[in-house]
């Protein structure tokens, strides 16, 4: 069997392309390399099973390389709040543009399974919690729009076209490769750059909101459902991937261990988010298995790999998401 992975240099995609190789798949991995990396993938690119296409989806895919191909993941595009609110045109050129080109290419190779990474940022501050996915979609940045169209997109060529396609909400996403430079994101890589450096983690108000933390294995193992099960079970779905168990920060910096600081809470912040994660164990037979303990613990043995991030202070951070309370506050 054949993969195509977008965004395979990326988080995320590394740990799929790892794991679909290890399934005994071929694997093609499309990826500009603009945030994806190439250690990432370093050591799947040894693998002869394994081939990189450097490629930027918002001008076009390669149709060559979708050929013969079962499954499509597509999980290429631009992440984070700051830059989306800078440059808003690039990430809808990226992950709606983009996301077409891709579509496309799968529609016309006749894949058996394309699988969308979806964002849960598209509920905005939600009412309910757990949150199920029929909630309003109310995307409070450019970014959580243009991947909710992105996913619109992908429901509708499912609807309209037959094509066999999943979308997975995607609540926050954490282990090892997670970025570690470039734009102030993710707390894990803020928080592990913190510790390595001796510096105080960076505490967002009073550290009792709460994420739904899943472990990349386990969003990993979610896709590799959302491929597998019965078409009829799933396409034009869109699924919640979280833990199901919201972690506060100050439970995070416990297991990390270390002082801490506190910053201003950011404009837009949702106090908890929660997947209700009822209807992908229901469809896909999946459940989450890693603990947030053992997956800290995860983070921790692999924390050289956030030596050569960038070290967040309160000043820093205070610059970087200047346009965020801006346009948000
Ligand atoms: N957070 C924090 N300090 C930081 C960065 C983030 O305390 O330096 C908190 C933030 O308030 C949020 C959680 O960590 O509750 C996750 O933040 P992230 O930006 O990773 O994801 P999102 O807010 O998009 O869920």
């Amino acid at each position: 069997m054949k993969a195509v992975v977008t965004g395979g240099a990326g988080f995320i995609g590394s740990h799929l392309v790892d794991r679909l190789l290890a399934e005994g798949l071929d694997v093609a991995v499309l990826d500009n390399l603009e945030t994806g990396r190439r250690e990432n993938c370093a050591r799947a690119l040894e693998h002869p099973r394994c081939r990189l296409h450097e490629v930027d989806i918002a001008r076009g895919v390669p149709q060559a390389v979708f050929a013969g191909a079962d499954w499509v993941f597509h999980l290429a595009g631009l992440a984070d709040i700051v830059p989306s609110m800078e440059a808003p045109a690039r990430y809808h050129q990226v992950n709606v543009d983009g996301t077409v080109h891709v579509l496309e290419a799968a529609r016309m190779a006749g894949v058996a399974r394309l699988v969308y990474a979806a964002s849960s940022s598209c509920y905005g501050i939600p009412e309910a919690y757990p949150t199920p996915e029929t909630a309003a979609i109310r995307p409070m940045y450019p970014y959580a729009l243009t991947k909710h169209v992105g996913e619109a997109y992908v429901l509708h060529w499912a609807r309209v076209y037959g094509l066999p396609a999943v979308s997975l909400r995607l609540f926050n996403v954490y282990g090892p490769r997670s970025r570690t430079t470039g734009a102030y994101g993710a707390v894990f890589g803020v928080f592990l750059a913190q510790k390595l450096a001796g510096a105080p983690y960076t505490v967002v108000g009073d550290g009792q909101q709460r994420r739904d933390f899943v472990f990349v294995e386990d969003v990993v193992e979610a896709f590799l459902q959302a491929a597998r099960a019965p078409e009829a079970a799933v396409a034009g779905q869109a699924l919640n991937i979280g833990a199901g168990e919201p972690q506060s920060i100050n439970r995070l910096v416990e297991l990390l261990g270390g002082e801490k600081v506190h910053i201003p809470r950011r404009p837009g912040e949702p106090d908890i988010t929660h997947a209700d994660i009822a209807l992908a164990r229901r469809l896909l037979g999946w459940s989450p298995r890693t603990s947030f303990a053992d997956g800290v613990a995860a983070m921790l043995r692999h924390i050289d790999l956030w030596k050569d991030a960038p070290v967040w202070d309160a000043t820093s951070i205070a610059r970087a998401t200047a346009s965020w309370f801006k346009h948000l506050g």
